[in-house]
């Protein structure tokens, strides 16, 4: 196998990636908050993951992805304090937790779909996994790690000695703090909650019975437990964006590792935020830019993904509408340059010594800390080069497009000559149609086609070929 490398911010650096079981990866991503729809920025996360999945995956190696789903206990304050954003949400819209959580966890998967982000092994909800979660904190009581207050069960992270080796966190500097903005009854700053109680006389809609007194688990329990659960005590790569270094999985080290006693996580991989001209972009703000939004504007799911692809990870992205049209045009020209391939090629697929070379190129970049900004400038040198014939282009279309994700071998061949850029897009909302079942929709923008002097031929894998009338 090649040697990949990743920046692990355990350390915080590019280190060679050597997995716990030989040809295999256990990987566990944060994953939403199902409160509210999902915003571009959320996206972004799921895609670097996306891309980090492909890139194990073009490797040879077989991945075992667990992506979690909050529909309990994540309070809209970080300190334990405050609502909890499901009972929030479910007063706001009029639903009941579990409708709204039904709710924009579908919204979810549609997204993720649409950005052609590949499904996790494994979906787990935190509302399915309660036991475990009570066996973590009975695990941690036992050892002596926790105290009680009025309203919950707290971790003591002065009883941890490793507590903030993730985050490089100043515990002396947060202590004096301390002073000053520290009230309740949590002995240190950094405690966090592991289960909290349901309000004195109150009935919340999502509660469980525990050895401590009826409530909820810390948001923070559920990703330990969960991630344990299903992939072992001691596992491959965790995920998420940079916001969660200092406390989620910060908190998520500490649990599992005074338990255990063991390694947690030997790769922590955090992606960059999106942000936008006044800011960060955030759910709580309740005003935010979501992919159908964008799609309503007319842009593509895949011009989101090329506008991605050209920036590496772990460098924030500003977000306009300026870069995005910059990214469609560039997206529009590659798949004009495509298809102008599959016509000189007719569809046939060449490998060859230098197919191997260039992918061994585009290997590089990619396992190069996931460079694929690298390894979409080096897929425009090929498409480019006089010195590539037409099938060996394809067959590198298809194969750097594996990590890619654009969606590229539905790129159709242009068979009689220049056909205009209103016939692709037309194109694509039929595959948008056939792909959410609607094929009276798919029928009528197969006739609009025509109309306007193009027939279009499917063909397997999901291809279409489009031929001048
Ligand atoms: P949430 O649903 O709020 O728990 O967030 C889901 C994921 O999106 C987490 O991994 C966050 O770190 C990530 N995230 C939140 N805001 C942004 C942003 N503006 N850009 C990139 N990732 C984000
Ligand atoms: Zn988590």
């Amino acid at each position: 196998m090649n040697k990949i490398f990743l920046y692990n911010t355990l350390g915080r650096e590019k280190q060679e990636f050597v997995p716990i079981n030989e040809g295999n990866v256990g990987m566990y991503c944060c994953g939403p908050t199902v409160y509210n729809y999902a915003h571009i920025g959320n996206l972004r996360s799921y895609f670097f993951e996306d891309i980090l999945k492909r890139v194990l995956i073009y490797n040879g190696y077989d991945v075992t992805h667990i992506v979690n789903i909050t529909d309990v206990g994540h309070l809209v304050s970080d300190d334990d304090e405050g609502e909890d954003k499901m009972e929030k949400g479910s007063k706001r819209e009029g639903k009941t937790v579990r409708e709204l959580a039904d709710f924009y966890e579908k919204a979810f998967i549609k997204d993720i779909t649409d950005l052609n982000i590949l499904s996790p092994t494994k979906w787990c909800k935190a509302t399915d996994n309660i036991k475990e979660q009570i066996g973590l904190v009975e695990c941690l009581e036992k050892k002596g790690f926790t105290y009680k207050t009025s309203d919950g069960v707290y971790f003591d992270t002065s009883k941890f000695p490793d507590y903030g080796k993730l985050a490089l966190l100043d515990i002396e500097g947060l202590e004096e703090g301390r002073r000053i903005s520290f009230s309740n009854e949590k002995k240190n700053k950094t405690d966090f909650a592991l289960w909290k109680f349901s309000p004195e006389g109150q009935k919340r809609q999502m509660e469980w019975d525990s050895p401590w007194g009826t409530g909820f688990p810390g948001w923070h329990v559920e990703c330990s437990a969960m991630s344990m659960k299903f992939l072992g005590n001691t596992f491959d790569i965790h995920c998420g964006g940079v916001d969660h270094i200092p406390i989620h999985h910060t908190n998520e080290i500490a649990q599992a590792e005074a338990c255990t006693g063991k390694q947690f996580v030997r790769y922590w991989l955090h992606g960059e935020f999106l942000i936008e001209e006044k800011g960060k972009m955030s759910k709580s703000k309740e005003e935010f830019l979501r992919l159908p939004v964008m799609i309503e504007k007319g842009y593509s799911p895949m011009d989101y993904r090329y506008f991605l692809l050209m920036t590496h990870y772990r460098k924030k992205i500003k977000f306009t509408f300026e870069n995005l049209d910059a990214a469609r045009n560039g997206l529009n020209n590659l798949k004009d340059k495509i298809s102008e391939v599959r016509k000189l090629s007719e569809d046939k697929i060449v490998q060859s010594e230098k197919t191997t070379e260039y992918k061994s190129k585009f290997t590089e970049c990619i396992n190069d800390d996931l460079n694929v900004s690298e390894g979409l400038a080096l897929l425009w040198e090929v498409l480019k080069s006089d010195n590539i014939t037409p099938g060996e282009k394809l067959f590198l279309i298809n194969d750097f497009d594996r990590v890619l994700g654009l969606r590229l071998n539905e790129v159709p061949a242009a068979i009689a000559g220049e056909i205009p850029q209103e016939i692709f897009e037309l194109i694509e909302k039929r595959r948008q149609a056939k792909q959410l079942r609607d094929f009276a929709l798919a029928d009528r923008i197969r006739d609009d086609i025509k109309v306007k002097g193009y027939e279009v031929l499917d063909k397997k894998g999901g291809e279409v070929e489009i031929k001048k009338i």
